[in-house]
């Protein structure tokens, strides 16, 4: 292969642990499926990043050329608090401490995510596939590997995981003493079978339920993903993704279930993708320790959705990421950096485009496709980025075009965002920025008439309300964030 050839586009299998070479099962196709949000609260911005992943993943295919067709589900039933089927269902934990119907529930978390989604330039899936839309089906799919795999017990339909071959080579932990394992179901042949339907116990009522040839109750969580990435992407699809917390129980119970559903070892997927936790102080940021940081909370400082994802971009998506305000400040400026250098480049792309690509910038094409073939080596594409922001000499109209198609990959809204929309007002200032406006403008006035000791009033005022100004820039101020 020479240089000017495009790269294979190699990507990290958690099912092999090794990289390897992305072969479509459909030619000039790929078809990824990524578990989507269990909406029964806000998701953290550590669940974020699985989707800024997800992403990265679906614009790399696009930036190498193949059709995509990208589901994600919304899990608004079925998800416990424990993911070894102990615990009660987290839809219906949260109606009953809010005293809102799980439905009610489901729908306000579910837009809440769609709004972050649109906040960090996620792109659209093909579908957003919603568990409660899909049960009967789900109960068809469990009808059809019942007999064969499953056996029933007082709570519900369990799967035997000993009727497959190789259960859990996903986590690696083939035996029952697999991490994390509670066996807290009487009467389960395996620690490691799970539910894949789940009875009402005798004399309650759930608000969600629906009939099924075992009884009232329902589908487990690892049966919706299951059914819902086989209907739409068909039995054997290409990629599959979620957060590295899946590789344990959730995506080794779905491959135990697509291998029964499919009659054959395959694990429906081809390539098992995962990203690594964000993390902070504390350990891997989750939901159950009270208070939790989400998209709302950095925007509320100050901080611009779209710095998150570069913060976000600049770690590999295999590494552990560890969120600090210092980081997400410094991604913000960044940013910010960036954004000059588009403003610039901007003011000089006038005039005819060339058809043929300069030769430097065929290889600032290829440095890119290399980085972001290698594994999504999102980190490694940003300097590079950078660099053709640099490159005066070339012609701006095709460094323009570039700096397109790498955006497309990378997300970062480059051509629309201004510097100026990166200036969101923190939730603690007083004054609003019509006000800071007139304001300057008394300010320049008072400076033209020789009057400084009026224009340094004016400075400091605004400085106190956390304004900061930035003389001969044509932005003028910026607001002060204080972490
Ligand atoms: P959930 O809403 O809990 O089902 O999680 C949604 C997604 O976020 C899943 O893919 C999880 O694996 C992922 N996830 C959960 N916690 C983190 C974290 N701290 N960092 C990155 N991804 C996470
Ligand atoms: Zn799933």
């Amino acid at each position: 292969m020479s240089d000017n050839d495009p790269h294979p586009l190699n990507l990290f299998n958690s099912l092999t642990r090794e990289i390897e070479e992305y072969q479509p099962v459909h030619p000039g196709e790929a078809r990824v499926y990524t578990c989507g949000p269990t909406v029964y609260n806000y998701q953290h911005i550590g669940n974020m990043r699985a989707y800024i992943f997800a992403d990265l993943l679906g614009r790399t295919l696009s930036w190498k050329s193949y059709r995509l067709t990208h589901i994600i589900n919304i899990t608004d039933v079925g998800h416990l608090t424990s993911d070894a089927d102990d615990g009660d269902d987290k839809m219906e934990k949260a109606a009953l401490t809010s005293g809102k119907s799980a439905w009610d529930i489901a729908k306000y978390y579910t837009d809440a995510y769609w709004a972050d989604i649109d906040r960090l330039n996620i792109r659209q899936p093909a579908k957003w596939s919603i568990a409660t839309d899909h049960v009967d089906e789900m109960i068809e799919f469990a009808k059809g590997i019942a007999d064969k795999h499953c056996y029933e017990l007082e709570s519900g339909l369990y799967f035997d995981t000993s009727t497959v071959p190789d259960y859990g080579r996903l986590a690696r932990a083939t035996t029952d003493d697999g991490e994390g394992r509670i066996d807290a179901v009487a009467g389960k042949r395996h620690q490691t079978d799970f539910a894949i339907w789940r009875k009402t116990p005798a004399g309650e009522t759930r608000q969600m339920e629906w009939d099924s040839p075992w009884g009232k109750g329902a589908p487990g969580w690892h049966l919706e993903c299951s059914q819902m990435s086989m209907k739409y992407l068909g039995e054997r699809f290409d990629i599959h993704t979620g957060g590295i917390d899946h590789r344990e129980i959730h995506h080794p119970n779905e491959i135990a279930q697509n291998q029964a559903h499919n009659a054959c070892d395959h694990s429906g997927a081809n390539i098992w993708m995962h990203n690594n936790f964000l993390i902070d102080r504390q350990g891997k940021m989750s939901k159950s320790t009270g208070d939790f940081l989400r998209l709302q909370i950095l925007v509320d400082k100050g901080i611009h959705p779209l710095a998150y994802r570069l913060m976000c971009l600049q770690a590999h998506y295999r590494s552990e990421l560890e969120f600090s305000w210092e980081n997400a400040l410094a991604a913000l400026t960044r940013l910010k950096r960036i954004l000059i250098g588009v403003e610039k480049l901007l003011t000089k792309t006038e005039g005819e485009k060339a058809s043929i690509e300069h030769p430097r910038l065929l290889e600032f094409r290829q440095k890119f496709d290399s980085a972001i073939c290698d594994d999504l080596n999102s980190p490694k594409c940003l300097p590079i980025l950078e660099d053709l922001l640099n490159q005066k000499k070339l012609p701006a109209d095709q460094r323009l075009s570039l700096l397109e198609d790498f955006d497309a990959v990378l997300g970062l809204n480059l051509l629309s965002l201004s510097r100026k929309d990166l200036r969101i007002s923190p939730a603690s200032v007083s004054i609003s920025a019509d006000e800071i406006e007139a304001k300057l403008n008394k300010r320049h006035q008072a400076k033209v008439e020789k009057n400084f000791a009026a224009a340094d009033v004016i400075r400091d005022e605004l400085s106190a309300k956390g304004v900061e100004l930035m003389d001969g820039d044509p932005l003028r101020w910026e607001w002060e964030i204080t972490i």
